[in-house]
This record gives structure tokens, sequence and C-alpha cells, in this order.
């Protein structure tokens, strides 16, 4: 298991910063507390940490649903537009698996897997990306 941690961004990481922040909720808008958000990502040359757990991390979402992390845009790979791979699960819940995606990337329109519905919205915060992005699980 990562890290539990916010903060993703190390002294010295290169790479655009962005705030990512959203809710955890249910289909009827209901927050989902306590539900794991746990994401990894490439860094800013598209390149993983398979070794330690540079750029991982999870977090709790608090009694709202909501959560939070700082990290910085991953750059493509090869194959790949811009993605964070995310795992969010409710407390005893079923795990979903997915990825999120940047707006505005040329490599979108390029990659099979990129979802739409799975872009971050963003908006530009003093040298900060600002983004959002709720997940809506199906739970009973
Ligand atoms: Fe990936």
């Amino acid at each position: 298991m990562s890290p539990e941690r916010a903060e993703l961004i190390e002294p010295g990481m290169a790479g655009q910063p962005i705030e990512l922040i959203g809710f955890v909720l249910t289909r009827t808008c209901k927050g989902v507390p306590g539900a794991l958000v746990d994401l990894w990502q490439a860094d800013a040359k598209g390149d993983y940490d398979n070794k330690g757990y540079r750029l991982r991390g999870h977090q709790f979402a608090d009694a709202e649903g909501r959560y939070r992390f700082r990290t910085v845009v991953p750059a493509e790979y090869p194959g790949r537009t811009p993605h964070l791979h995310v795992k969010v699960q409710p407390k005893g819940g079923r795990v979903l698996t997915t990825q999120l995606y940047f707006p505005g990337e040329p490599g979108n329109r390029r990659d099979g897997l990129f979802r739409r519905e799975l872009l971050i919205r963003t908006t530009k915060n003093e040298g900060w990306l600002a983004g959002r992005f709720d997940f809506v699980l199906e739970t009973r």
C-alpha cells in the first residue's frame, strides 16, 4: 500500500504543480466519508517510480466525502496521453480502478483508453493548477 499522504510533491520535483480536489459521492450525491482514494502516476518525464513511492499516495475522504492531493501533472509516455491512476474504495466496498485525464492534451485524441467523462476540470491559479474531479460510486 502507498503512503497515506496528500502531498505528493517533493522538493525540487519538476513539473506543473496541481492541487486536485473533489468528492467521493454516491449516485444520489451524498458524500462517502472515509472512502479510500489511492493515486499513482508518472512524473514530468513520463517515468514511474517502480522502486519506491514517489508520486504515489492515498487519502481517506473526510466527513463530507472530500479528498485532496497536491502533485504534478504527469507527462505522456509512449502510447499514453498524460493520466493519473486512481483506486477508490468505500469502506468495506468494491474497488473502483480508473484513470483521470487532463484537458487540452493533444494525446487525448490518440489514446484509445481516454474517456471524456474522466477529464479533470482545471483552472490556472498563480502558477498552480486547480483541478476538480468527483467520483461517483455505485453503492448500496
Ligand atoms: Fe499509466
